[in-house]
């Protein structure tokens, strides 16, 4: 990757390995399980007509812990490189969490939600949210007792893919960092990058499902290979 200074559009994916040394587990570090429950079966919109208690509580501890983490300098060199490129960038993330806001990034978009939102499913207005919501608590705009984590669960349409897609058109780098390629529709964004003629680069702990999609894959913790990455892009 050394002639970085002929790429002008540049679209980002993370996942939750860029927040794993921020000590926010991916799903499947922690064997995938939480409570005995499959994760993928805690995170579906119907497990939470089935045992909304349940959905409630993981989200509440999930909303809890990732305020007490901070960025780590993953999370700082991607800001920097939104702070500083000049082109087109979107960071498209997984990660429902707000380290990449916090470290500084204002080009990021948010696929899968926010823990630090609730949808009333009443009214369809989101409210910024920092405590539980396994009380019910009302709607701060209707007072309706429907409030969910708007966090986008297995089996619901991700957030935002018109402007996704857009930005993959015209990019002519993608990049994709700490996401192990399972979930989609965002596991095959690397492939429709490529079929539109980006060059296709991966950052991540191990090589992911898609890794044969990559032109290049570079293994390694987030916290040095992306600061490694973001350095050769600005020089
Ligand atoms: P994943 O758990 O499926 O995969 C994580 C990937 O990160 C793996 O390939 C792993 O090898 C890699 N990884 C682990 N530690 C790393 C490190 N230090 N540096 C670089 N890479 C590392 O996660 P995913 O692909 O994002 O998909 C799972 C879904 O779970 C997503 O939809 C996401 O919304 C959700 N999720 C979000 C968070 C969060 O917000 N931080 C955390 C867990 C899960």
């Amino acid at each position: 990757m050394a002639a970085m200074g002929k790429y002008r559009n540049i679209v980002i994916l993370t996942g939750a390995g860029v927040s794993a040394e921020s000590g926010i587990d991916t799903f499947r570090s922690a064997g995938g399980l939480w409570e005995n429950h499959r994760v993928e079966d805690v995170a579906t919109p119907q497990a939470f007509v089935r045992d909304p208690d349940l959905v409630h509580r993981f989200y509440d501890m999930r909303r809890a812990a990732i305020q007490e983490k901070l960025p780590n300098p993953a999370h700082a060199a991607l800001a920097e490189l939104d702070a500083r490129w000049t082109g087109d960038l979107l960071i498209v993330t997984q990660n429902v969490d707000d380290l990449h806001e916090r470290a500084g990034a204002r080009r990021v978009l948010h696929m899968h939600g926010e823990h630090l939102k609730a949808w009333c499913t009443s009214c369809d207005l989101r409210s910024p949210w920092r405590t539980t919501l396994i009380e019910r608590p009302p709607c701060p705009v209707c007072q309706a007792r429907t409030l969910r984590p708007d966090v986008v669960w297995f089996g619901e349409m991700p957030y935002r893919m018109g402007e996704i897609y857009a930005a993959l058109r015209s990019a002519d780098l993608f990049v994709s960092i700490g996401t192990s390629g399972a979930v989609y529709p965002a596991a095959g964004f690397v492939r429709d990058a490529r079929e539109l003629g980006a060059r296709t680069l991966e950052l991540n702990l191990e090589r992911s499902q898609g890794s044969r999609w990559f032109h290049e894959s570079r293994l390694g913790p987030a916290s040095e290979v992306v600061p490694v990455w973001v350095e050769e892009v600005l020089a």
